[in-house]
């Protein structure tokens, strides 16, 4: 990548695409501007229905001048998408689960098109009339729709990371290759991505993501012998969807993240470092050649990273409440406990080793942390899970998609059978 353009895509042969207006992939976006202003950007919301769906709905119907939902997806929430169609009018809604579409009143459509399966979500990201797709659908199965939009150059936000630490190489060459563009809407990566613009790539020293610790910070192996579904999912700072949540009082979110961080910045693992900070106010930092730090600040709320993603790279005036700096004492900042949170250096250990790593440990992690939601694996087993599965795997460094979705069943298979 070259220094100081982060994201940015580039033609084939290497050669930096031409600029397009202010989202570089989006011909029809810069093409529709008119005098009275930018065309309001047309987005795709896939997995509309979860934490980070509907936090994005909102920040569209804020900003009703700038973005309009277009398309937007669900799994089996036949209602709830339903009811969302309603609310924001958009020309498509699709539901991955054919039983909930065979299921789904049709007589609420109300002009809008009911699209199913993996051909729905194709047709959405890949429309000619659509600018941004937000992937916020969970686990792996949020790869199709982010690599379709991105083979059709389309501007992703992405939130989910899960895709990144599946296939990030191939996802990042994907982008480059068509002219499309990554945007990070996990809040760690967005402030890492605000900071970056500070410097050159050949200047960043470190950059260190935050992470508050989760439900169990400072608990010892001991306490977390018998922990319930309940308390794990009593995250202190952040509201998510329950997949997320566990692997945040895992501390595997975390190390998804260094994975996510790797390939979305292409930064070597030994850049990439993790500090706790439990207020969760600050959402990460760079640190550059000459000892500068840069970071990002904002109340835990994930419509603001979300906006930027969106409105990017313009700022405007939105729906999160500001910093109050006369409520503000003391922020703390703590070394991971990484005897207790065993999965933090697995997150090290598989952006290090790139290949097929990624695909292992996070198909691992979302069959294991199923299981744990199911009842049917302790929580100290998640990390265990994971850390025998990778290394039973035989790796390869140089993986094809079809190898990567191979070894994400073999790995779902592993854990499934797995019993201490
Ligand atoms: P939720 O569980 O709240 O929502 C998941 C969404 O994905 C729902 O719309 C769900 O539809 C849909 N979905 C679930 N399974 C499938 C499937 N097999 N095929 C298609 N769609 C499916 O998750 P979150 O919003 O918390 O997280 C979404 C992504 O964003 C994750 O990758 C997470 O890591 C990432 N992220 C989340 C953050 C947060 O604050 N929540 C912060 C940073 C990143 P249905 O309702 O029908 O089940
Ligand atoms: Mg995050």
């Amino acid at each position: 990548m070259p220094p100081g353009r982060w994201l940015v895509p580039v033609a084939a042969g290497g050669k930096p695409a031409p600029a397009l207006g202010p989202f570089g992939g989006s011909v029809a976006f810069a093409a529709a501007s008119t005098e009275a202003g930018p065309a309001r950007r047309r987005v795709v919301v896939l997995g509309a229905t979860g934490s980070i769906g509907v936090s994005c709905l909102d920040v569209i119907a804020h900003l009703g001048d700038r973005l309009q939902a277009v398309g937007l997806s669900a799994h089996s929430s036949g209602d709830a998408l339903l009811e969302q169609a309603r609310r924001c009018q958009p020309r498509w809604i699709t539901l991955t689960d054919p039983e909930a579409a065979r299921r789904c009143d049709r007589a609420a459509l109300d002009g809008c098109e009911l699209l199913v399966g993996a051909d729905g979500i194709q047709k959405m990201v890949t429309h000619p009339d659509v600018d941004v797709v937000v992937t916020a659908i969970v686990g792996a199965a949020g790869l199709h729709g982010t690599w379709a939009a991105l083979e059709a150059g389309k501007t992703v936000a992405v939130a989910n990371k899960e895709t990144l630490v599946m296939a990030g190489p191939l996802v990042m060459d994907l982008a480059q290759r068509q002219g499309g563009r990554l945007l990070p809407v996990d809040s760690e990566h967005s402030a890492v991505f605000q900071a970056l613009a500070s410097g050159r790539a050949s200047e960043v020293a470190r950059v260190v993501l935050t992470g508050s610790g989760g439900p169990f910070r400072g608990k010892t192996t001991a306490q977390l012998a018998n922990v319930t579904v309940d308390e794990a999912l009593r995250h202190p700072t952040w509201r998510m969807g329950p997949k997320i949540t566990v692997d945040s009082a895992t501390l595997m979110n975390k190390a998804l993240e260094i994975i996510e961080a790797r390939w979305l910045f292409g930064l070597p693992a030994e850049k990439i470092e993790v500090i706790i900070h439990p207020e969760s106010v600050i959402h990460s930092f760079v640190e550059f050649t000459d000892g500068s730090v840069l970071a990002q600040l904002s109340p835990p709320d994930m419509r603001l990273p979300i906006q930027y993603a969106l409105t990017w790279p313009e700022r405007v005036s939105g729906p999160t409440r500001r910093l109050d700096w006369r409520e503000l004492s003391c922020w703390r900042f703590e070394q991971p406990d990484r005897e207790t949170f065993p999965a933090l250096d697995l997150g090290h250990e598989v952006a290090r080793r790139g290949g097929t790593c990624g695909a292992v440990l996070n198909a691992a992690n979302e069959a294991a942390v199923g299981r744990f939601l199911n009842g049917s694996l302790r929580f100290l087993d998640i990390a265990r899970v994971c850390r025998a599965v990778l290394d039973q795997h035989n790796y390869s460094a140089r993986p094809t998609l079809s190898e990567l979705t191979a070894v994400d069943a073999w790995a779902r298979q592993e854990a499934d059978r797995w019993t201490h």
